[in-house]
């Protein structure tokens, strides 16, 4: 049996019909670059943050498209005014993108240690590293997991700091009744085709309660150009759009998304019961959406290698700490500034985990863990 971490093609398979027509109609209209597709998406992935199930929240939630989840968190910062001498707290146990985009406006990032349960952003550790030149706090919801939103906004509130969140990957997931999304100034998402909805390329998007940020990220990933404008260029901006093609895949994936989301729930519910390994903590108040599936093993490296042998696609997600990583030395991190990221970077482990899995698939998977654990002791 091969069975990979994530399946894009059963998925596609599943949605075909629906997605070929969506696809050949943006091909026959031929408006490739900010077709109508691209606005009905940003209205409808709006609408679909205010709601849940069934109930709309009493703020409205602005969508402005762009290329990338990368992106995204580079518009986010851009819209804040985030520059050179500025402080970003952030998570080291997270993907580059976090973080390098705070290197890319000019300004420090400032990495905190996780909470061994959650493997999210230490609230204590944030309190710790604030300091006269901090403006904003990036928290990440990483695996799918909402962040702890309550302590984290009371944190921001009380020292007067910009909060992003990088939603990347928790598309959908709640805490306490609202969704990721729509609690900070600004939020990111990404599109990358693996993300819990993904996209046929890469695609990103920044949501805001706030209409004027968004309409600043509109027009600075847009050239510089206001609403209408074609040659007229307000301010210096960048090119990061969507196009149609994209935003018409995203379209047709977007009415699936709850179902496949309580699909990852169920699947990782049985995991969870079977398999005898530490996993991640959920947080009461939270749903989570299980970008990925963690568990956690001391002999994680021999594990890995087994699973590769029978034909399952595991992966670590992430191997290497951020200050850890050459790119960031000019920060002077040390091995050992963050004893928890370190300890669950060499520990980590996900496992396959999509909505279309079979059960026989999730069974063969536990059965092979189980027997590892068994040939261990
Ligand atoms: C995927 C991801 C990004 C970057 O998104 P891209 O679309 O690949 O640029 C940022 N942050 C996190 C946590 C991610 O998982």
């Amino acid at each position: 049996m091969q069975i990979q971490l994530v399946d894009l093609q059963k998925q596609y398979l599943f949605i075909k019909e629906e997605m070929d027509k969506a696809i050949l109609k943006v091909l026959a209209n031929t408006n490739f670059i900010q077709g109508s597709e691209v606005q009905a998406f940003e209205n409808e992935f709006g609408e679909y943050l205010r709601t849940v199930k069934g109930k709309t929240a009493y703020f409205p939630v602005y969508c402005a498209s762009c290329a990338n989840g990368t992106d995204a968190l580079y518009l986010a910062l851009r819209a804040l005014g985030i520059k050179k001498g500025d402080e970003v707290i952030t998570v080291s146990h997270t993907f580059i993108a976090t973080a390098e985009v705070v290197v890319q406006v000019g300004a420090t990032p400032v990495f905190v240690d996780i909470d061994a349960g959650t493997m999210l952003m230490d609230m204590k550790q944030v309190q710790k590293a604030i300091t006269p030149k901090t403006k904003a706090i990036i928290a990440v919801h990483l695996y799918g997991q909402p962040c702890d939103m309550d302590q984290l906004m009371q944190i921001a509130k009380r020292h007067r700091i910009f909060v992003i969140e990088d939603a990347a990957q928790a598309h959908g997931a709640v805490w306490k009744g609202q969704k990721v999304g729509t609690f900070g100034d600004l939020a990111c998402f990404s599109f990358y085709p693996g993300k819990n909805l993904g996209a046929y390329g890469d695609a990103g998007a920044v949501v805001s309660k706030n209409e004027e940020l968004i309409e600043f990220v509109r027009c600075f990933a847009n050239h510089g150009r206001k609403k209408g404008e074609k040659y007229h260029h307000s301010i210096c901006g960048i090119n990061s759009r969507m196009d149609t093609l994209q935003a018409a895949v995203l379209r047709v994936k977007l009415k699936h998304l709850d179902k496949w989301n309580e699909l990852r729930n169920a699947h990782a519910t049985y995991y969870l019961k079977h398999l005898e390994l530490p996993a991640i903590t959920i947080q009461g108040g939270a749903y989570s959406v299980w970008h990925l599936f963690v568990i956690r093993s001391a002999r994680r490296d021999e594990l890995l290698k087994q699973l590769k042998e029978k034909g399952i696609g595991a992966g670590i997600h992430y191997p290497v700490p951020l200050h850890l990583q050459p790119a960031f030395a000019h920060l002077g991190y040390r091995q050992g500034d963050f004893p928890v990221t370190e300890k669950i970077a060499e520990e980590i482990l996900s496992l396959p985990l999509y909505p279309e899995m079979a059960k026989s698939e999730l069974d063969f998977i536990i059965q092979t863990m189980q027997e590892y654990v068994y040939e261990r002791v």
